[in-house]
């Protein structure tokens, strides 16, 4: 399906540390669409204490999933304020993907699938560290010092990436997430990009992926 560049409707999918956090980011600033985070919302929802943050907080911190009658209507509200987007972490369930299937006007271009082992992706979570001031995110194995390479704030880590929390990720991941390979899959969506090597090198193979889209784009004005 065409719909213009600025317009098109992309969904990230991926497990925990698969890096699509980054690479939504760099597709949404590269294409013109709004890069929505709902890990990033209720982030920002428990930073801010408001009564959805106050609601999610013991879930997202003890990494288990935010119940669909929760998220459901805060994600739907987000998405019919923007065109063109980049949705990354949701949907996470089957029951959350055909509740996405059933808003108004958010037919998919495409599903983003990012593919990286277990092994690699568990490294890099616990590597993973967040500006304190600023909000970077960064890797300690691309560092060499102990402050935010962008603005010198201090580092910390998410609440969640701690071991046992991020095995837990992991564990809900293939239960619940997994089968949505094949549920995209089957609706002709997928699109699977191998998230292993440097950050510029995947990126280059997620916009040659995303090209024939793009290019639909140009075509139809
Ligand atoms: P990850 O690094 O695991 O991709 P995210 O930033 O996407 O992390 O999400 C962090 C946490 O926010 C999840 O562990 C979960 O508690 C909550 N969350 C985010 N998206 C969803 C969703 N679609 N459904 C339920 N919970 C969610």
């Amino acid at each position: 399906m065409c719909s213009g560049v600025g317009n098109m409707r992309l969904v990230f999918l991926g497990p925990p540390g698969a890096g699509k956090g980054t690479l939504a980011e760099s597709v949404a600033a590269a294409f013109g669409l709004t890069h929505l985070s709902s890990g990033d919302m209720l982030r920002a929802a428990i930073a801010a204490g408001t009564p959805l943050g106050s609601k999610v907080k013991g879930y997202v911190e003890a990494g288990k999933l935010v119940p669909q009658e929760i998220l459901g209507e805060v994600v739907a509200a987000r998405l019919a304020e923007v065109g063109g987007f980049v949705l990354d972490g949701y949907p996470r369930t089957v029951e959350q993907a055909d509740f996405l299937g059933r808003l108004p006007g958010v037919s998919l271009e495409a599903v983003i699938y990012v593919t990286v082992p277990e092994e690699e992706a568990v490294r890099r979570l616990l590597g993973r560290r967040v500006c304190s001031v600023c909000g970077a995110l960064v890797n300690t194995e691309e560092l060499d010092s102990e402050n935010c390479p962008a603005c010198g704030g201090a580092l910390v880590a998410r609440a969640d990436d701690a071991p046992a929390t991020i095995k837990k990720r992991y564990e809900i991941y293939q239960k619940e997430t997994a089968p949505l390979v094949s549920y995209y899959r089957a609706g002709g969506l997928l699109r699977e990009i191998d998230g292993v090597g440097p950050r510029p090198e995947v990126l280059s193979r997620l916009e040659a992926e995303l090209a024939p889209l793009a290019a639909c784009g140009h075509d139809n004005g």
